[in-house]
């Protein structure tokens, strides 16, 4: 039990908002968490089609802290380890070259897809009846009833509006650039303010692709042999063929991840411009030429951190806010979780 309950709103059910509900949970404090989306996970998302699951956020993640690895290992057979076979692709003058990269750290996937991890983290929540999704939080102000707390304003489905109160700490886990937006519409803690707006984060347009006639019979799949690359060609920094993820359906599936310049270039185009960019420069680095049976594109607004904030939260245990998110530390998973996981120690703490 905590040493003194505190009834806390976390804004956001990625993986740093989950991390942060569940330990406060976890320590015996109230915890409602309230999200825009309509599946807990935010970024650490997956997109299901006829034609088998895209991981079209978060591809793999990297466990380089012991307190991630521990909390992973509660749960045996979540995370599986995926050969990813990965090599760089080299696209100086139009030829394309191929380098192994260096065997690195392991690249580990959730199964049956990407966002099993936050579902599973969301369960409890979800249980208890504390988390509210397609919420969408629009104001912080101080709760009507009593002065010292907090409430704040919510849309949800159909514009239904309602107000959530009685919090005495408010801890927003969501991208930093919608913060730095929520908190100057509520006009609350310009000093934080300040501090988000160095952190520099960058767009991401996501391709994805299935070529179903890659598994008839004497064709395994289409294209290289490599499963993902690192690439150089100025309109895709990164691809991987899903289907050879563990426990993934075999239906030949790519996803395609633009460069943040090229993202940035082309962030307001539309949908089907984007598609035959990105598909022309995919046939360009695999040598796939077919063409595929479904093709999908999603933007990131808020994909990945170019200059984080340098520390693993903000909180002002004056006022009861705080702030935490991938884009604190990096621009990785495990960045998101030690984020959450700390602010949430901090409040905890008091
Ligand atoms: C294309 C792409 C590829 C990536 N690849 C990798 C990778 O290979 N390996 C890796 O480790 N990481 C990768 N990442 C990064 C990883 O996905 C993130 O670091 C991590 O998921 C961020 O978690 P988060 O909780 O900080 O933020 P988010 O996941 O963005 O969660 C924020 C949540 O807040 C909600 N929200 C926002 N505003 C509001 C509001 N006003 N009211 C209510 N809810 C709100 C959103 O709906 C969202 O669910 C990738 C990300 C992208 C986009």
């Amino acid at each position: 039990m905590a040493k003194q309950q505190r009834n806390i709103a976390v804004i956001g059910a990625g993986i740093a908002g989950l991390a942060c509900a569940r330990t406060l949970t976890q320590a015996g404090h109230r915890v409602t968490v309230l999200d825009k989306g309509s599946t807990p996970g935010g970024r650490m998302a997956s997109r299901d089609t006829p034609f088998g699951s895209f991981d079209h956020g978060a591809q793999y993640f990297t466990v380089r802290d012991a307190r991630f690895e521990k909390t992973l290992a509660l749960t045996p057979g979540l995370a599986k380890r995926w050969s990813a076979n990965a090599v760089r692709v080299l696209d100086p003058h139009g030829r394309v070259a191929e380098a192994a990269l260096p065997s690195g750290e392991p690249h580990w996937v959730c199964v049956p897809t990407m966002d099993a991890l936050p579902r599973h983290w969301a369960a409890p929540l979800v249980d208890a009846g504390s988390l509210d999704m397609q919420t969408r939080v629009t104001r912080i102000e101080r709760d009507a009833l009593d002065p010292k707390r907090w409430q704040l304003q919510t849309s949800g489905p159909q514009d239904s509006v309602h107000v959530y109160s009685g919090f005495d700490t408010v801890l927003l886990a969501i991208p930093h650039a919608q913060a730095e937006a929520l908190l100057r519409l509520s006009a609350l803690a310009p000093q934080m303010q300040e501090k988000l707006a160095k952190v520099e984060v960058a767009p991401c347009w996501t391709l994805m692709l299935a070529f179903p006639q890659a598994v008839q019979p004497n064709l395994t799949h289409l294209g290289p042999q490599w499963n993902a690359a690192l690439s150089t060609h100025h309109r895709i920094a990164w691809l991987a063929r899903e289907s050879s993820k563990p426990g993934r359906s075999p239906v030949e599936r790519w996803t395609v991840q633009a460069s943040a310049a090229w993202s940035q270039e082309h962030l307001q185009d539309d949908e089907p411009r984007v598609t035959a960019k990105l598909q022309k420069a995919f046939a360009e680095v695999t040598g796939i030429h077919a063409e595929p049976s479904f093709t999908q594109v999603h933007r990131w607004r808020w994909a990945k951190t170019l200059t984080p904030l340098g520390r693993s939260h903000l909180w002002d245990g004056k006022t009861g806010l705080g702030l935490c998110g991938d884009w604190c530390l990096g621009h990785r998973a495990e960045d998101a979780f030690i984020s959450g996981l700390e602010l949430a120690l901090k409040v905890h703490a008091g």
